[in-house]
C-alpha cells in the first residue's frame, strides 16, 4: 500500500496537492486524517530547511511517503523580507491584515517593488530526504489592497501579465500560475522518475 500523508491541515492544500499527485498514491491523507497531531517549530533559516525538518520529523512516526511544504513572500526591497517570517511578519497575534499592514509601511517610500512567492516541497521516508523543489511566481508589491480572493498578501502582489493581483486573479488561474502550482508540478515530474 503506498501511502502519501500531507503535512498539513490546511484543507485547501490538501485539495490542491491530492487533485495532482492522486495517481501516485493509493492513499492520500493529511495530519489529521492519519491521528497525526504534532507540531514541528519551524526554525529553520531557509523555506527549504524548514519543509525538509517538517516532512523528516513525521516520516520518522508513519510508514510511508510524508509532503511537507514552507513557503512566503520575498521583497527585493526588504531583502527578500517577510521571507520565511511571513506568516507572523507583524509578531504576536499576527494576522493577514496586520501583516499587509506592515508591509505597506516599510514599502511605501520605496520605488523598487518586485517581489516574489516562493514554495519549497520535501518529500520523505523513514527519516530521510527523498526529494526537494522549489519555485517561485513573480510580481510587485502595490499601494492598496485589491481583490478578495485568496489569502495572506495576496491583494498586494500585482502581476503585470494578468493586470490583476493573486486576490482578484480567479482561483483556477492562481492555482496554475502560483509558486505552489509550478512547485507541485514540478515535484509531480520528479516524482514520476522515482
Ligand atoms: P505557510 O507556508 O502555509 O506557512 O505560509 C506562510 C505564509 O506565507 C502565509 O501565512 C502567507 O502569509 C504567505 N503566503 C504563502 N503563500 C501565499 C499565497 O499564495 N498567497 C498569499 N500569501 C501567501
Amino acid at each position: 500500500m503506498n501511502r502519501l500523508i500531507i503535512a498539513t491541515n490546511n484543507q485547501g492544500k490538501v485539495r490542491e496537492i491530492k487533485a495532482i499527485l492522486g495517481g501516485f498514491y493509493d492513499e492520500i491523507l493529511s495530519l489529521k486524517d492519519a491521528g497525526i497531531d504534532v507540531d514541528v517549530v519551524e526554525d529553520g533559516t531557509t523555506f527549504h530547511e524548514n519543509a525538509a525538518k517538517k516532512a523528516i520529523e513525521i516520516s520518522k512516526m508513519i510508514e510511508g511517503d510524508v509532503l511537507a511544504d514552507d513557503s512566503g513572500l520575498c521583497v527585493d526591497a526588504l531583502n527578500g523580507a517577510p521571507g520565511i517570517y511571513s506568516a507572523r511578519f507583524s509578531g504576536e497575534g499576527a494576522d493577514d491584515q496586520k501583516n499587509n499592514d506592515k508591509l505597506l509601511s516599510l514599502i511605501k517610500n520605496e520605488s523598487n517593488r518586485k517581489a516574489r512567492f516562493v514554495c519549497a516541497l520535501v518529500l520523505a521516508n523513514g527519516g530521510r530526504e527523498k526529494l526537494y523543489v522549489e519555485d517561485y511566481a513573480e510580481g510587485e508589491i502595490i499601494d492598496e489592497p485589491r481583490g478578495e480572493n485568496g489569502f495572506g498578501y495576496d491583494p498586494l502582489f500585482y502581476v503585470k501579465e494578468y493586470e490583476q493581483t493573486f486576490a482578484e486573479i480567479p482561483a483556477e488561474t492562481k492555482n496554475v500560475i502560483s509558486h505552489r502550482a509550478k512547485a507541485l508540478d514540478t515535484l509531480k515530474k520528479e516524482v514520476e522518475k522515482l
